[in-house]
C-alpha cells in the first residue's frame, strides 16, 4: 500500500486556513506585520493574480521503513498554483517510494474539486468541500502563500504574544486566529520581516515549520528553504524551491483527458463491521481496517493500529459472541500500527508479532511485554483456525500474512488498498509481489483483505488488478516527473 493516504493526512493534520488581521493590538506588533507584507512583495503581493510555487521535499516516512532502523527517504514534489482572482487552484502532487511513483492532482474544475490519479487513470468529482479544505494545506507549506492570504483576506486576527531571539536575531509572535481552523502561532523576523517559522500543536504534537535561504522573485519574497518537523522530529524538507507570480494558466482547471471518471471513494465515514466469511469479520473506520476472527471461545484479532477497543466492541456486537479478545497479531513494524499498540497492551492480549518487529513493540509499549504475553513468530505458525506466513516484500523486512483456512481469506495489511468504488483498478508493486508470495507458499486463496479500506477483493479481481498493473517512473507522462 502507498504511503499517500499517510502523507495526505499527516500534512492534512495541518490544514489550516489563516485568517489574518492587519490589526494586531498594539503599534509594534502592526509595524512588524506591515514590514512582513513589504518583504514579501508588499502591494506587488498583494495585487497578484496567481502564484504558482513548486517544490521538491524529501519526505521522511518516520517509523515507516523497511527496516526498523531507518527511515529512507521518499520523493514529494509539489506543483501549487493557486489563481487568486478567481479563487481557484491546482495542486498535483507526485510521490515516489517502495518501487513505485505515484501523481495525483487536486484542481478546481467549474464549482467543484476535483482529484485526478494518474496511476489508476480516473477522476473523482467533489473530492473536497472547498477551497480552503483542497488547497489549505498547501497555503501553509508556503512562507509566500502565508503572507498573501494574511494581507489579503479581510477578516482575520493576529495578535502580539511576545519576542524572543532565534539564531540571533529578534523575532516578533504572533497568534492566529483563524476561521474554524487551529490557532497557530507565526515567528517573524522583526527587521527583516520574513516568517522564520509556522508553529501549533496538533493531535499528534507539535508541528513547525521552518523557513530559511529568503529570495525574491519578480518582487515575490520566499523561502527557498523550509523544513517540516513533528514533535523534534524531522518530516520533510526541501530540495528545491522555486515561486513564480502571474497569471495561472486557466487550461489547467479542467480535467484532464484521458481520465475516465470513478465512480466515487469508498465511504470510511463510519466504523463499519463486515462479515467477510463464517467466522471472518473486517472492521475499522477512517482508513483503519482489522479482521477479527472467531477462534471458537475466544476472537483473534489482526492489525495493531489504534482504535482497537472500538472495534473489538463492533465485532462483539456484529458476532453475538462475548468473546474476549485473547491474540493480537501486529503484521509488521510500521508506526501507524505501534500507534495502537498501548491500547492493545492495556486490553490484555497476548501479541503475536513477526520477531523482526518485536524490539519496536517492547519500545513502543510503556510497560515491560511478560514473555507469556507475547508469541514471536518466525517463518510460518499456526494459531488456531490461521496460518500465519512471515514473508519479506517491498513494503517492509517482515509482514506477517494472516490465512483463516475455512473461508480461505487472506489478510494482507499493506500490499494492496481500495479507496475507489466499482471494480479494482490496478495494483501497485507491493500488491503484483504479494500475488507472487501467495502462488509460491501455494495459499489457495479466494479474498483478500487488507488495513486501509473496507472493501476486499476476490481473489480473481485481485489477479486482474495485479495483471493491469504497469511499471512506469512517470504515470500519466506528467511533466512532475519529468526529470
Ligand atoms: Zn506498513
Amino acid at each position: 500500500m502507498k504511503h499517500l493516504v499517510n502523507t495526505l493526512v499527516f500534512f492534512a493534520l495541518s490544514i489550516c486556513l489563516w485568517v489574518p488581521d492587519s490589526q494586531a493590538e498594539d503599534s509594534a506588533g502592526r509595524e512588524v506585520l506591515e514590514t512582513m507584507i513589504e518583504a514579501y512583495g508588499g502591494d506587488t503581493l498583494k495585487s497578484l493574480p496567481g502564484l504558482r510555487v513548486y517544490e521538491d521535499l524529501a519526505n521522511i516516512p518516520l517509523g515507516q521503513g523497511y527496516t526498523p532502523d531507518f527511515d529512507e527517504i521518499g520523493l514529494l514534489r509539489r506543483d501549487v498554483r493557486l489563481d487568486f482572482t478567481k479563487g481557484r487552484g491546482s495542486v498535483e502532487t507526485l510521490i515516489g517510494e517502495s518501487g513505485d511513483r505515484f501523481v495525483s492532482r487536486i484542481a478546481t474544475v467549474n464549482d467543484s474539486i476535483v482529484e485526478m490519479d494518474y496511476d489508476l487513470g480516473i477522476y473523482v468529482r467533489n473530492a473536497a468541500p472547498s477551497y480552503i479544505a483542497a488547497f489549505g494545506v498547501s497555503i501553509r507549506l508556503s512562507d509566500t502563500l502565508l503572507v498573501h492570504r494574511f494581507a489579503t483576506d479581510p477578516v482575520s486576527r493576529a495578535t502580539h504574544v511576545g519576542e524572543e531571539v532565534y539564531l540571533g536575531r529578534p523575532i516578533v509572535l504572533f497568534d492566529l486566529e483563524l476561521d474554524g481552523l487551529p490557532p497557530m502561532r507565526l515567528h517573524v523576523d522583526k527587521e527583516a520581516g520574513w516568517v522564520r517559522k509556522v508553529t501549533r500543536s496538533s493531535p499528534v504534537g507539535r508541528l513547525a515549520y521552518v523557513f530559511s535561504e529568503f529570495a525574491r522573485q519578480e518582487g515575490i519574497g520566499f523561502a527557498r528553504e523550509m523544513a517540516f518537523y513533528a514533535g523534534d522530529r524531522l518530516r520533510a524538507f526541501t530540495r528545491d524551491r522555486k515561486v513564480t507570480p502571474g497569471v495561472i494558466d486557466p487550461t489547467i482547471f479542467s480535467i484532464d483527458e484521458g481520465l475516465a471518471e470513478s465512480k466515487g471513494l469508498v465511504d470510511m465515514s463510519s466504523m463499519t463491521a463486515d462479515r467477510v466469511a463464517e467466522n471472518v469479520y473486517l472492521i475499522g473506520r477512517g482508513g483503519t481496517y482489522g479482521a477479527f476472527y472467531d477462534a471458537g471461545d475466544h476472537a483473534i484479532a489482526v492489525n495493531l493500529a489504534p482504535g482497537l477497543g472500538d472495534r473489538f466492541e463492533a465485532y462483539r456486537k456484529v458476532s453475538g459472541k462475548d468473546h474476549s479478545l485473547r491474540y493480537l497479531i501486529m503484521t509488521h513494524h510500521h508506526g501507524d500500527r505501534l500507534a495502537g499498540a498501548v491500547e492493545a497492551f492495556d486490553l490484555g492480549v497476548i501479541f503475536v508479532a513477526p520477531k523482526a518487529a518485536v524490539n519496536s513493540l517492547r519500545e513502543t509499549l510503556v510497560e515491560p511485554l511478560p514473555d507469556e504475553r507475547l508469541v514471536v513468530l518466525d517463518d510460518r505458525h499456526e494459531l488456531g483456525p490461521l496460518e500465519i506466513h512471515v514473508v519479506p516484500s517491498v513494503h517492509s523486512l517482515a509482514n506477517a500474512l494472516v490465512f483463516h483456512r475455512a473461508s480461505q481469506t487472506l489478510f494482507s495489511a499493506d500490499h494492496f488498498t481500495v479507496r475507489h468504488q466499482g471494480e479494482l483498478l490496478a495494483a501497485d508493486q507491493s500488491g503484483v509481489e504479494l500475488a507472487s508470495i501467495v502462488d509460491g507458499l501455494k495459499l489457495d486463496v479466494t479474498r483478500h483483505l487488507s488495513s486501509h479500506s473496507p472493501r476486499t477483493a476476490t481473489s480473481v479481481e485481485f489477479r486482474r488488478a495485479v495483471a493491469a498493473y504497469k511499471p512506469t517512473l512517470c504515470p500519466g507522462n506528467r511533466p512532475i516527473c519529468q526529470d
